[in-house]
């Protein structure tokens, strides 16, 4: 089976590169020529175009920033579908909104294409250990193909329905990931203004039903131990948020905390923080409240 991979950046690369570890004949295509390096010195293989992946590919797996790239690249004149075969499969694991899964998924079914949503839960460095967990949209009659190859790059695949089941549950996902990362920001924030012990706040915070994986897992590797990149980009954060928060609203669905973290990574991205990991929010909410960064 070939496989053709389009977005080698920080969750793209390391899920590639458990498919060439698993034996499997990898092309891939990015925009940034370091990755494609770095990629090649694995074992994979690159192609220079868009075209040359989808005309070479059996599967076809896309892991780009947001929707925009994601249409650009499935839809436009030169990309995916325009040059795939009939009957091959296309597997979109970016974040994106529901509106666009749905537009993929008409035009790949136009196309007699074989298209699964399967955005990717846990954190970038589970990715890097081949820890991943898939939220998969998909046809029943592909669940076991799908399923196969996808567990060649994590460890769980969660059949969540249909095709755009998987990205819809998805931003449900991330809402209370990206919301963590305001709620653990205040609690840090105020122990300190309280002159409480960072290490005992952070001791009693996840020996508690007050825990959180975000704050259990990534904060003592992340922004409490002064490792301020990404990880999670503060400004995929905000657009994941902003996606939720699009959802919320075309179905008339109220979403008064969503909105108004969504609005709080607005203010860190205008503080400068694009570029750093979503736990940066607690130094962000430190500096914001004129205290010292916590640090462990
Ligand atoms: P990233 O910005 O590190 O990587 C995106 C890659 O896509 C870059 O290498 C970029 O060069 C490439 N790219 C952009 N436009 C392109 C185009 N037109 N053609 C080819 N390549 C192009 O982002 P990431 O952290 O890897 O996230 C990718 C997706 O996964 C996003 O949708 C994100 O929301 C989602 N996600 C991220 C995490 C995380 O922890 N980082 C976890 C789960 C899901």
């Amino acid at each position: 089976m070939k496989i053709g991979f389009i977005g080698l950046g920080r969750m793209g690369f390391p899920l590639a590169s458990h498919l060439v570890k698993n034996g499997l004949e990898v092309t891939a295509f990015d925009l940034n020529p370091n990755q494609i390096e770095k990629f090649i010195e694995l074992g994979g293989k690159n192609a220079l175009s868009i075209q040359e992946i989808a005309k070479n590919s059996d599967v076809v797996i896309t892991m780009l920033p947001g929707p925009k790239q994601s249409k650009e690249v499935i839809l436009g004149d030169d990309g995916v579908l325009a040059n795939i075969a009939e009957g091959k499969y296309l597997i979109e694991l970016s974040t994106i909104d529901t509106d666009t899964v749905d537009l993929l998924y008409h035009h790949a079914q136009q196309k007699n294409i074989k298209f699964a949503d399967a955005p990717v839960g846990r954190l970038a460095a589970h990715a890097d250990l081949g820890q991943s967990l898939f939220m998969l949209g998909a046809k029943e009659n592909d669940l076991v193909e799908l399923e196969k190859l996808l567990l060649k790059m994590g460890t769980t695949v969660l059949h969540c329905g249909e095709p755009g089941a998987g990205t819809r549950m998805k931003l449900i996902n991330n809402l209370m990931v990206l919301c963590y990362c305001q709620l653990n920001s205040e609690a840090l924030v105020l122990a300190q203004g309280l002159g409480l012990d960072a290490q005992k706040t952070f001791d009693v915070l996840t020996g508690t039903t007050a825990s959180n994986g975000q704050l259990k897992e990534k904060w003592p590797v992340k922004v409490l131990n002064g490792d301020l990149s990404p990880g999670f980009d503060i400004a995929l954060g905000f657009k994941d948020l902003t996606l939720a928060c699009q959802a919320a609203q075309s179905t008339g669905i109220s979403l008064p905390v969503g909105n108004l973290v969504r609005n709080m990574f607005q203010l860190a991205r205008h503080a400068g923080k694009d570029g750093q990991d979503t736990s940066s929010m607690t130094d962000f909410w430190a500096e914001a409240n004129n205290i010292e960064k916590i640090r462990l």
